[in-house]
């Protein structure tokens, strides 16, 4: 059957819409690309940034143009590390943190909420092995119980308080700084408390990649192997700019399905 002449200048002027669409789409497309090319939209935040791996993270996101609010609980330790920084604290912003301090946290969110009103990506670092850590027939349940809250609790804690700023955006970022001694596939009798507490942290990686999964938001847990840090010692293997590359590649550059993997050297390791 034949389309009459009103059918024939309907079509036109869809197939015209659905051209422009398309035209449109590709160019926004294009711009969002470049815009994360230059990482200038991209806010970060990361925990204990004012020295060791943290720090260098946040130098290397600065180095990348990203907006990074380097984090510190001693507002003169996070002062410092922005002169340090340079040149580079031109997009660094400090906000101090304590990570086991339910204020502290929420205050983090308000100075992020004002400043910015969302976060692409949260990167869960600050981390401690204490000096009394032991054996697991020989160590203290309470040092236990304060790696925990700083190891594990602090990045589920943070996480819950900053997942409405993440879900702002598209494809948001957890990752969570954790340690081979945390993989369950090849457990160890020393340091029994961060042993512990990394496992749990890896548990609360994959807990959260599978509730945030429908938002698009990726999280990941790493190990940044052994590194030249006050925690790592001077012996260690590793610089921090080797230590940092993972957490910088997974908050700016992986893949976003990449979600709810443990990885080191941006490849996925077992659990
Ligand atoms: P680091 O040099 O000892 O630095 C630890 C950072 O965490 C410091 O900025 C410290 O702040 C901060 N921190 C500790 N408790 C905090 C709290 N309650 N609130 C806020 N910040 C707190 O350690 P690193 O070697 O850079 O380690 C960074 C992360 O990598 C940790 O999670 C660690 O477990 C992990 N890791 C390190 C190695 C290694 O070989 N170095 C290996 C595997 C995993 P202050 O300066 O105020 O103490």
């Amino acid at each position: 059957m034949e389309e009459d002449g009103g059918e024939r200048n309907e079509r036109a002027e869809n197939l015209h819409e659905i051209a422009f669409c398309a035209k449109i789409a590709s160019f926004d497309c294009g711009i969002l690309q470049k815009l994360n090319m230059n990482n200038h939209d991209v806010v970060v935040a990361v925990t204990g940034g004012n020295r060791g791996i943290g720090y260098e993270i946040c130098q290397q996101l600065a180095q990348r143009g990203a907006q990074v609010v380097l984090t510190a609980r001693s507002a003169k330790a996070g002062e410092a590390a922005l002169d340090k920084l340079g040149a580079k604290s031109k997009n660094v912003s400090f906000h101090p943190l304590d990570v086991t301090s339910t204020e502290s946290i929420i205050s983090l969110r308000d100075f992020i909420e004002r400043t910015f009103a969302r976060l692409d990506a949260l990167i869960n670092n600050a981390g401690i092995l204490p000096d009394d850590d032991r054996s697991g027939l020989k160590v203290d349940l309470a040092t236990i119980r304060t790696t925990l809250e700083t190891n594990s609790l602090a990045p589920l804690h943070l996480s819950q308080v900053l997942a409405p700023l993440l879900k702002r955006t598209r494809g948001g970022r957890i990752v969570n700084m954790s340690s081979g001694l945390g993989t369950l596939s090849e457990m160890g009798a020393d340091h029994a408390a961060y042993r512990i507490s990394k496992a749990a942290l890896n548990a609360v990686t994959g807990i959260l990649s599978a509730e945030l999964q429908a938002d698009g938001i990726a999280v990941n847990s790493m190990c940044p192997g052994w590194v030249r840090t006050d925690m790592g010692g001077p012996n260690a293997q590793r610089s921090v700019a080797q230590g940092a590359d993972t957490a910088v590649w997974l908050a700016l550059d992986a893949p976003q399905d990449l979600t709810g993997k443990f990885l080191r050297d941006r490849k996925v390791i077992p659990w």
